[in-house]
């Protein structure tokens, strides 16, 4: 592991023991599909708007995490990137916010999520790079100062888009920062990256942890996942969703139960994920049940 620690400033030993690939962490499930259940969402409505309007439903959610064995748990952040300024939230406050939910379900760790702009970089789309690099930077500052542990770029598509954001939380805070790509079924992400590419990649800029997250299922992530592993300089992430999304009478639904998601992670995690979770339509009981996988330790060959 060549995880570079150095100007970080890491929560405590056992998460740098998790850094230098000596632990494993389990992180949470999803966010959204969790909130979108609870009815509270107004059609169209962005979720992190919730960590401010209704504090205590988003801290439930991560309470529920916790108790399902969960050490780090994600703030409601991931859609700030693609905010509308007519939202009328400011990146500060819905950090701020997003980070004091978190915090108050008293998680070991709290990481902030950076998610994709929903633009294309130029020349493919019409975001500059350094427009893109500011904005990531903003949210970044936003992250240290209220008091998130790690800084998790994630379901990103776009190696451009994810190097400027992973770049923008090395640069400007002295946070580690997670990133994962999140690639479909054919093995590629929408933008046409392979795993092997996005290891490389993100070995490169110096991330401390790297993987995939949504789109798929663990049946899916597996090959993914043992695709990146041997090419890592870092610890190996890997948060699929509850299986392949589903279009079921206008609604997103997802097929693979707790059990069976459990049990669909066990070669991932023989593959070297150490750092694991849940995607979309991931639940507690999905996350209890890889809890209790993670905490069996290795399987005996
Ligand atoms: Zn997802």
């Amino acid at each position: 592991m060549s995880t570079d620690l150095s100007h970080r400033t890491v929560a405590d030993e056992h998460l740098a023991l998790v850094l230098e690939g000596r632990a494993p962490l389990v992180e949470d499930g999803a966010m959204g599909t969790m909130l979108q259940r609870t009815g509270l969402l107004a059609p169209g409505e962005p979720p992190e708007g919730l960590s401010l309007s209704a504090p205590e439903a988003v801290t439930a959610v991560h309470r529920a995490y916790v108790e399902a064995g969960a050490q780090l748990v994600t703030a409601n952040t991931f859609g700030a990137s693609a905010l509308k300024p007519d939202a009328g939230l400011s990146v500060d406050e819905v950090f701020a916010a997003a980070v004091a939910c978190a915090r108050a379900a008293e998680p070991r760790y709290v990481a902030a999520s950076l998610g994709p702009t929903g633009r294309l970089l130029e020349p493919w789309g019409d975001l500059d790079p350094d427009d893109a690099s500011g904005l990531f930077a903003a949210q970044a500052r936003a992250a240290e100062a209220a008091g998130a542990d790690v800084i998790v770029v994630e379901t990103m598509t776009d190696l451009g888009e994810a190097e400027a954001a992973a770049r923008a939380a090395l640069d400007v805070t002295d946070l580690p920062v997670f990133v994962t790509l999140s690639f479909g079924a054919g093995g590629r992400t929408m933008m046409g990256v392979t795993p092997e590419d996005a290891a490389r990649a993100l070995t490169g800029w110096g991330v401390h942890a790297a993987g995939l997250n949504c789109s798929v299922g663990p049946r899916e992530a597996a090959p993914l996942a043992a695709a990146m592993a041997p090419l890592l300089g870092c610890p190996l992430i890997v948060k699929p969703n509850a299986g392949l999304p589903r279009l079921e009478g206008g609604q997103t639904v997802y097929d693979v139960g707790p059990e069976d998601f459990a049990a669909a992670m066990a070669p991932i995690l023989e593959a070297g994920a150490a750092i694991v979770g849940g995607c979309c339509g991931t639940t507690p009981a999905h996350l209890a049940a890889l809890a209790a996988l993670v905490a069996a330790g290795p399987r005996p060959a």
